[in-house]
């Protein structure tokens, strides 16, 4: 891999700040946590460090408080679910860094635990600010990043404060991504299936272009399929597209078919008049969407074509939402595609926060491979990029 692992240490009693990636969804006003799958995924490496004696400091972000200290950020709600979880106290400063935190590091008892307040209250953070990274560091004596789902950005918590620590290496979760995720990057048993979805396909232009000498076909959907139809010439509706990004689109229809890679295009659609549970419904063809109406998911016969697909596959990538999921009726076309990417005989990995949710509220997740924490960082890590907060642990 490269790089050490949080087991190549010895945590007896040492300051071990584990930066960990606790930004998990909540409720808007009551600021709930909604799913707490990212706490219990840290959880390994938490119960890993406790075990033998380190003095803990856990650090995350939490949403986009944009360098501002913001109430609705704070990680209060996110230190008291931990409390629960490892059953121990979680001491709970108001920063992340100054005198203050300084002096209860130093306190700490061996197996103590103490999570920092959300790290993007600075913006040093996100700006990968020397000086921030080095206060940071000034907290540990051994570096643990296991934020995999943040590890495709260089900021000072996950890539800057490496530099000022020794002893630094990945946590037991991005261990286990690193492993899963290479798996696709070194020989993939064929055919290799990526299924792409989701609403935003200039985020993903990249992924495809990075992904066409790599898989063996991509099936497309949600929002970012409306793109590529209106690259063919197709009329949209009203759906959402990206016109601007319409030629690059066609550009990888054309590129794909000359490396002899399959992209698939949603055949039929689920419209209606907006995003509304229950709305009225028609399905169209592709061929056929109505001007004043717009596509909110995939429709019957794409599901069948994109199934046999899946069935015939032997490693499976999927990530994004096929149509409005979180709206019913527009769930059925990403709830259809979750249990058979868990029914197939392939490895299966999902990555991204929709596509995790999905299979989730499909109840399969139990029958996929590996489920990824990182939506941008797993489709970052299968282009082959070098991700900074792996990069920075090398020695
Ligand atoms: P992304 O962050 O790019 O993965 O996009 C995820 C979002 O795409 C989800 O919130 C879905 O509701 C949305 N989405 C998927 N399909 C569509 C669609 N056909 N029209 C509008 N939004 C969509």
């Amino acid at each position: 891999m490269g790089v050490k692992t949080i087991r190549d240490f010895t945590l007896e009693g040492k300051r071990v700040f584990v930066r960990v990636d606790f930004n998990v969804p909540q409720d808007k006003k009551t600021q709930a946590i909604t799913d707490d799958t990212r706490i219990r995924a840290s959880l390994p490496t938490i119960n890993y460090a406790l075990e033998r004696n380190a003095r803990l400091i856990l650090a995350s972000h939490l949403g986009r408080p944009k360098g501002m200290v913001a109430r609705e950020f704070s990680l209060f709600p996110v230190a008291e679910r931990l409390r629960d979880l490892i059953k121990r106290d979680v001491i709970f400063p108001d920063d992340c860094i100054g005198d203050g935190v300084k002096k209860l590091a130093k306190e700490m008892e061996p197996g103590q635990v103490m999570l920092l307040e959300n790290l993007r209250f600075h913006p040093q953070e996100e700006a990968n600010d020397p000086g921030f990274a080095q206060k940071l560091a000034g907290l540990c004596e051994v570096y643990i990043n296991d934020a995999f789902g943040t590890a495709h950005r260089a900021h000072a918590s996950t890539a800057g404060m490496a530099a000022y620590v020794k002893d630094k290496g990945v946590g037991l979760l991005m261990e286990k991504e690193i492993q899963y995720l290479g798996k696709l990057l070194e020989n993939p048993d064929r055919p290799y299936l990526a299924i792409l979805g989701g609403a935003k396909v200039s985020d993903k232009i990249g992924v495809i272009q990075n992904l066409l000498p790599k898989v063996d076909e991509i099936l497309v959907c949600g929002a970012m399929a409306y793109t590529f139809l209106l690259g063919r010439g197709l009329s949209v509706g009203k759906s959402l597209v990206e016109p601007d990004k319409a030629k690059a689109a066609a550009e990888i229809l054309s590129r794909a078919e000359s490396r002899g890679v399959k992209i698939f295009l949603p055949v039929d659609h689920i419209v209606a008049k907006a995003v509304e549970p229950n709305a009225e419904t028609k399905v169209v063809s592709s061929e056929k969407i109505p001007f004043d109406l717009m596509g909110l998911d995939i429709g019957p016969k794409t599901i069948e074509l994109y199934k046999k697909e899946i069935g015939l596959a032997k490693t499976i990538f999927w990530n994004g939402p096929a149509g409005v999921f979180e709206t019913p009726p527009f769930d059925k076309g990403t709830l259809e595609l979750a249990k058979a990417v868990a029914e197939a005989k392939a490895m299966t990995i999902v990555g991204g926060g929709d596509s995790v949710s999905a299979v989730n509220q499909a109840g399969v997740a139990d029958k996929i491979t590996h489920i990824s924490t990182g939506g941008g960082a797993s489709l970052e890590f299968l282009e082959g990029i070098k991700l900074p907060g792996i990069a920075a642990l090398e020695s």
